[in-house]
């Protein structure tokens, strides 16, 4: 495959860019290699600056669940964008955001706009903080919530994929506030809560963690900490950003029939376009000001052209359930046909998957947190990529990340990845 543009591209980029991208998973560093610098996308494909086109795994991280420029929702930006592109003002089109999400989601009773998952996690924490009048919060090695301070903490996500054990600029006080058990291991956050339970704000989780590859959780994980919460006082928040109108339109929340205090959403809410959010129950988002004290605020929030963007694709998932159960069913059909094609080598490996979030570790063994994630064999990961890469499949460059399927994806797009597999193990070393 010719990407002579794209290593053109990468060494222009790093003389004014930090390792030449805006996101540190993008420059492909631990998997090696020059990343490809994609010039348009439509549908479930991308094509790069040479013209190749790639089977987008990657939807973004995630937004683009409808597949790339869903043509209601081009229409929709296009329109909003001739009546200016931000007000810094109150509009009738943030209310119907919010009312539509509410109906998605019933145990969110008040939410607020920002514009990216980090903030809404980072609000959020505060919000908890203030509410509870504690300052420690419990999060999962593997788990991250963005880039704010106290999630960099054994983070899941680039900070793992570049294998950073302490984020320098991260203060000492900022992660002796940060508390951190394995994900899934309930036992030793009951023993964490009867220490400090008198000290912890909140429990932030991802209910389905993508960020360490897509890890389950087990039975029982998440109704123990939902009940350590309320023995404790403690704000239970669902990181749905990753998982929010993604797995289905009351996210985690409805699909593993729990109730948390607080919910953050990205990604998908704002499709494609910057957009976060964070909401809950009534009494602990009376806090946020202007109501209460808790202060957050935002120039871009609520920004009309990415609300109508979200908007259009909320709708769109609202009106049209049947996308999630297709979603499934197309992830399904591609987690047992890679079964298949990665068995025709020797080499052990484990496919988790939940709904349209699907991830491949090499490992012989199962893969349930941080640790077991971070045993697999790496290095074939790293030649699964690039095989997959050169065959037009774009997977995350990171066995630390999770794929999302987006609903152009056909059954032959499906066919070709998973061919794609089976050639690919047989140039493995
Ligand atoms: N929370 C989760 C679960 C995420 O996966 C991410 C980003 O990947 C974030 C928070 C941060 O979102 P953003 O990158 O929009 O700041």
């Amino acid at each position: 495959m010719n990407i002579n543009k794209s290593i053109e591209l990468f060494q222009r980029a790093q003389s004014s860019i930090p390792g030449g991208v805006n996101s540190p998973v993008r420059a492909f560093k631990s998997v090696g290699g020059n990343p490809v610098f994609i010039s348009k996308a439509k549908g479930a494909y991308l094509y790069d600056a040479d013209s190749n086109q790639y089977i987008d795994y990657i939807a973004s991280w995630g937004p683009m669940i409808l597949g790339h420029a869903q043509g209601d929702v081009v229409k929709a930006i296009t329109e909003q964008a001739v009546h200016s592109t931000s007000y810094g003002a109150p509009t009738e089109l943030e209310i119907d955001v919010a009312e539509l999400i509410k109906s998605m989601v019933p145990n969110v009773d008040l939410i607020r706009m920002v514009s990216s998952g980090t903030e809404a996690c980072m609000s959020a924490i505060r919000v908890a903080r203030g509410y509870t009048g504690k300052n420690k919060i419990l999060k999962f090695e593997g788990c991250y919530h963005g880039h704010a301070d106290s999630f960099l903490v054994k983070a899941g996500s680039g900070v793992a994929t570049l294998n950073i054990q302490t984020v320098p600029g991260v203060t000492a006080g900022v992660s002796n506030d940060t508390l951190t058990c394995a994900y899934n291991d309930l036992d030793a956050v009951q023993q964490l809560a009867a220490t400090h339970g008198h000290e912890l704000a909140a429990i932030i989780v991802e209910p389905i963690a993508g960020n360490m590859g897509c890890i389950l959780p087990k039975p029982g994980f998440h109704e123990g900490l939902r009940s350590l919460c309320d023995e404790h006082n403690i704000v239970l928040i669902f990181d749905e950003v990753m998982t929010g109108f993604r797995l289905a339109k009351g996210g985690a929340q409805q699909v593993l029939d729990i109730d948390a205090d607080l919910v953050t959403y990205g990604k998908v809410i704002g499709g494609g376009l910057p957009v976060g959010a964070f909401g809950g129950k009534r009494h602990i988002m009376e806090m946020v000001a202007p109501l209460g004290n808790v202060y957050q605020a935002g120039t871009l929030s609520g920004n009309p052209v990415a609300m109508i963007a979200g908007f259009n694709t909320l709708s769109i998932l609202n009106e049209n359930p049947s996308i999630y159960k297709e979603l499934e069913e197309k992830t399904i059909y591609l987690k047992d046909g890679l079964q298949q094609a990665l068995s025709s080598s020797e080499i052990p490996f484990v496919i988790n998957q939940f709904g349209s979030m699907i991830s491949v570790h090499f490992s012989a063994h199962e893969v349930t947190d941080f640790v077991s994630a971070a045993s697999a064999n790496n290095e074939v990961f790293k030649q699964f990529f690039h095989a997959m890469l050169n065959r037009g499949i774009y997977l995350p460059p990171s066995p630390f990340e999770s794929w999302f399927l987006n609903n152009a994806l056909t059954t032959a797009d499906l066919d070709k990845t998973i061919h794609a597999a089976a050639e690919s193990m047989k140039e493995i070393k």
